[in-house]
């Protein structure tokens, strides 16, 4: 299929197809994409390359200024892509585009941590088969809900074992961000327990604990209109573009999607500066 911008997608005959809404990952994990397009890019990927301010030229193009493990480092050029969160990119634009600015500043990330644990599946109540659970406000529960992860995944744990991916906090408790991972780690456990767990399962083994300060961007009421100010912010700031989970959908696909669908309008730009230079 087309693509929105011409950009051809075709579908590599080697990934599995899904229904719609079905839910996928890669063998080794979701490091496979960063991965790859690492492989791809080779030394033109910076790592730790900060960027701590956005200047535009007369010359009507922009430089960038990083802050990199061998120090300041400058770029100039005709086009820059932020795919930073929003209160980043509020702040880079700030002395740039203040309507850009004071939009994306509105933008709530709430706290959110995912916990992966492992239990034997002699501790677990029944056979796990699905996706997961979604766990209602309002049932006395923290644990917003759960991944049954080995039971949707291939190869995410031995025989015998149960991974279990589970998130907690977000928009109505912001509270999950002053406890330590410990306790974190003991309220899943607990609200698992009441769900999922025989009463008498042994603790757990945890694979895994992050803490997300400011996880998802949330779509409250007024968004589309602060985003509308963000494009008009963007039309005077030409061969700068924004592509980031506040626009048209958090999920990774949509992330890709943006991405396949913003490359071709840079290119187009570039094209045209090219053209009215060469005139
Ligand atoms: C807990 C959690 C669970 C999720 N679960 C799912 C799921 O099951 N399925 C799904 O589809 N999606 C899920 N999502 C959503 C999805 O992962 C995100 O929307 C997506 O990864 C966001 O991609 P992004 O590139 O827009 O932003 P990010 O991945 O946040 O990337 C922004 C990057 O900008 C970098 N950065 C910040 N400031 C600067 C600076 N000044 N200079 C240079 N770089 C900078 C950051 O280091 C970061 O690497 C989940 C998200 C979270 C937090």
């Amino acid at each position: 299929p087309l693509g929105k911008g011409g950009l051809k997608t075709v579908a590599d005959p080697n990934v599995p197809s899904t229904k719609p809404g079905e839910l996928g990952s890669f063998k080794g994990g979701l490091k496979a994409l960063p991965e790859a397009i690492a492989a791809q890019l080779g030394d033109r990927l910076k790592l730790n390359w900060h960027l701590t301010r956005l200047d535009r030229t007369e010359r009507e193009t922009y430089i960038a200024v990083f802050s990199t493990p061998d120090g300041q480092q400058e770029v100039e050029a005709r086009t820059v892509v932020l795919t930073t969160p929003a209160y980043v990119t509020a702040e880079l634009l700030e002395p740039l585009q203040p309507e850009i600015s004071s939009a994306l500043q509105a933008l709530t990330y709430p706290t959110v941590a995912s916990v992966v644990l492992a239990y034997p599946v002699s501790d677990v109540k029944g056979k796990l088969v699905g996706f997961g659970n979604l766990i209602p406000r309002g049932q006395g529960i923290r644990t917003l809900g759960t991944i049954w992860t080995s039971s949707l995944f291939a190869g995410r744990a031995p025989a015998g074992w149960q991974t279990l991916t589970s998130y907690i906090g977000g928009a109505t408790d912001s509270e999950i961000g002053n406890l330590d991972s410990e306790q974190i780690v003991e309220q899943v456990h607990r609200d698992l327990s009441k769900i999922l767990l025989k009463p008498d399962a042994a603790q757990p083994k945890v694979l895994a604990l992050k803490l997300w300060k400011r996880a998802i961007p949330q779509y409250n009421l007024g968004h589309l209109d602060r985003l509308q100010q963000v494009d008009r912010g963007l039309k005077s700031l030409p061969g700068l573009y924004l592509c980031s989970n506040y626009f048209g959908g958090v999920a990774l696909g949509d992330c890709v999607r943006r991405g396949f669908e913003r490359a071709p309008e840079v290119g187009e730009y570039l094209q045209q500066q090219s053209d009215s230079r060469s005139i």
